[in-house]
């Protein structure tokens, strides 16, 4: 049912925007560059994506911040800005 929007922190000061979905508490695969990027694939998600230049592929660790809780929740997570892939974890308690 619910959606939420996240944001990723990356310590160099950029950040880049994603989704959750809080009905099965998963976050979505994709991480996007802008707002309008990420409302144009709200609910549309490609769960095959793959990183489109492996060799150059970088997860970057980054602050995964869910305002989909009342006052929100954070968690580490990896994102590669390269291919706009968030490598995980789902949630803020799925952790490997
Ligand atoms: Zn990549």
């Amino acid at each position: 049912m619910s959606h939420a929007s996240v944001n990723f922190l990356f310590p160099d000061g950029s950040q880049m925007y994603g989704e959750y979905d809080g009905t099965a508490d998963v976050m979505m695969p994709e991480a996007f560059h802008t707002l309008e990027e990420m409302e144009t694939k709200w609910r549309n998600h490609d769960w095959s994506k793959k990183c489109n230049q492996p060799d150059k592929c970088l997860k970057e660790l980054c602050t995964v911040v869910n305002h989909y809780y009342g006052s929100g929740c954070e968690w580490k997570g990896e994102v590669c800005k390269t291919c706009g892939l968030y490598f995980g974890p789902a949630n803020d308690w799925d952790r490997e």
